[in-house]
């Protein structure tokens, strides 16, 4: 039998005031899995991202978070949940230092012990960090925000980790180190939604696939299946 769905969508819907860009989407997150959502740009799948974290209103459908309806429910109050997202554009507190961004990360947390051990263990994840743990997050590289942004969603002690892209606008050597914290992460039994250009390497990582074309889901699968598909190879694989 396979694992519950931990995040459940269905039949989302999404509009910018009268131009619609997520059509009636499907699709689940189970328990344990890392699951990519792949597509061209402009596909809708940011758009379904902050849906799902209420930063924008569900036009139609639903999306059920640990078996509930999480509809109209806000960022914050999710995360306490633990539906943890790292956005698009990494979103840190440009005027704060590292290791400030890292405690907000933990602001539904009081454990001070516990939030203390797990900023150590963030910073023997990205050794980067702890090296600037005084700087202002502003000022760092591109791959550094990206690393920072993962450390604070990790701070939350995440069930569920929504990823938008994050080996965007990154180095090569970059994009490998995000890659392999995310697979660890994955690892460790968090259960991560990946959205990505990339779409070898999140099929690469991933137990399942989801395509996501023109605001719907156009293919779905394991994912291993999808890297040989010759429909994805030839959309998507640049083959
Ligand atoms: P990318 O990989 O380029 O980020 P995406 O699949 O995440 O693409 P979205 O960012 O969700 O796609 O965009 C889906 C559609 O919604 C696009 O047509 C986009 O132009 C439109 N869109 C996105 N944000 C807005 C906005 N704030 N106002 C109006 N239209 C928007």
């Amino acid at each position: 039998m396979s694992a519950k769905a931990l995040l459940k969508v269905s039949g989302l819907k999404v509009a910018y005031g009268g131009i619609q860009a997520v059509k009636g989407v499907d699709f689940e997150v189970r328990e344990g899995e890392l699951v990519s959502l792949i597509g061209s740009n402009g596909a809708g799948k940011t758009t379904t991202m902050k849906a799902i974290t209420g930063t924008l209103p569900v036009m139609a459908g639903d999306i059920e978070f640990l078996g509930k309806s999480i509809k109209g429910r806000g960022a914050w109050d999710l995360v306490a949940e633990g539906l943890v997202m790292v956005p698009e554009g990494r979103g840190v507190f440009a005027r704060m230092t590292i290791t400030e961004n890292l405690q907000i990360g933990a602001y539904i947390r009081n454990d001070k012990a516990g939030i203390a051990a797990d900023i150590d263990r963030i910073f023997g994840i990205f050794p980067r960090l702890k090296e600037r743990a005084t700087q202002l997050a502003g000022t760092m590289s591109g791959g550094e925000q990206q690393m920072l942004a993962m450390g604070r969603a990790l701070m939350a002690r995440p069930k569920v980790l929504l990823l938008d892209e994050p080996s965007m606008g990154l180095s090569p050597i970059m994009v490998d180190k995000i890659f392999e914290v995310v697979q660890d992460v994955y690892k460790q039994g968090v259960t991560v939604l990946l959205v990505e250009q990339n779409a070898s390497r999140a099929l690469q990582l991933a137990d399942r696939g989801y395509v996501m074309e023109s605001g719907v889901i156009s293919m779905s699968g394991d994912a291993k299946a999808m890297l040989t598909d010759p429909k994805v190879r030839a959309a998507y694989l640049g083959e």
